[in-house]
């Protein structure tokens, strides 16, 4: 019996990571992506040369559509579904409170919130043991941000992982007696592409000096993390938040 994973964002940084470790580690993975599609497909092909299985599913995950179309095709290649990861997440350019559009705000909440809501929505229906599911594991991505709040460039997006942390928390309580464990990961400064989108070309090295380890983290050292708490090895954990940030 091969369990099964779906990473939403795995085409790139953290998401890819994740996958082509949790493969490694037995899973069968599905991997989504938005636009990326090369991307997601060099991820699927690392796997499979490994051995392991893993598709490509495109799907906006901020749309109600988009998230029935991601589980269907887990449903139909896989027929089982045992762990995801809420990865998928954007970033706005650096701003301040007196600058912030409607537009910029909705978009955090759609994609950094909403997207994970539908998405447990989902993979509770599937895992849950009540109605016949085999249990499973959640993982939802945070972020130091929600923390650290944001103030005089990304409070927004920090707001929208302050709210998963408190999601974590109640869905974790809620569905534990479903059989489902659900933790947050709260990762610092990680070399991925998102930064880019802040505007600020500089972004990682002017902040890296507040990191008491001195260095910015790698995608590899997150997913490392998220595999272990999607895995069987971390059974009793559930309704956590864990920092990855050396330190910060
Ligand atoms: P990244 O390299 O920019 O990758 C983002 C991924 O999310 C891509 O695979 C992208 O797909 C996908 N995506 C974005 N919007 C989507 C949507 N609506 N539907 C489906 N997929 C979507 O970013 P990353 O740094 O790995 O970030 C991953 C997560 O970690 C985010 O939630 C981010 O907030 C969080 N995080 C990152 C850091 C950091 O320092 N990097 C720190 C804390 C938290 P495409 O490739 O198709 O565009």
């Amino acid at each position: 019996m091969t369990k099964v994973l779906l990473v939403t964002g795995g085409s790139r940084g953290i998401g890819a990571a994740t996958a082509i470790k949790a493969a490694a580690d037995g899973f069968a993975v599905a991997v989504n992506y938005r636009t990326n599609r090369d991307a997601a497909r060099a991820v699927v092909s690392t796997i499979k040369e490994t051995g392991g299985k893993a598709i490509a599913v495109q799907a906006d995950v901020s749309e109600e559509r988009g998230v029935l179309g991601v589980f269907e095709a887990v449903d139909q290649n896989f027929g089982r579904l045992d762990a995801l990861f809420n990865n998928a997440g954007v970033i706005h350019t650096n701003q301040r409170i007196r600058d912030y559009e409607v537009a910029t705000l909705e978009e955090q909440w759609r994609v950094n919130i909403s997207s994970q809501f539908l998405c447990a929505r989902e993979a509770v229906k599937r895992m849950a043991t009540d109605t016949g599911g085999n249990g499973g594991a959640i993982v939802n991505m945070s972020s130091a941000a929600a923390r650290i709040g944001g103030a005089n460039s990304l409070m927004a997006y920090a707001a929208s992982k302050g709210a998963i942390d408190t999601f974590t928390t109640g869905l974790a309580t809620e569905v534990a007696p479903l059989g489902i464990r659900v933790n947050a990961v709260r990762p610092g400064l990680i070399e991925t592409d998102i930064h880019d989108d802040t505007g600020d070309p500089d972004r990682l090295k002017s902040l890296v000096g507040m990191v008491p380890m001195g260095r910015t983290g790698t995608a590899e050292e997150v997913a490392d993390l998220v595999v272990y708490l999607l895995s069987d090895r971390a059974s009793y954990v559930t309704g956590t938040h864990v920092d990855v940030g050396g330190g910060r």
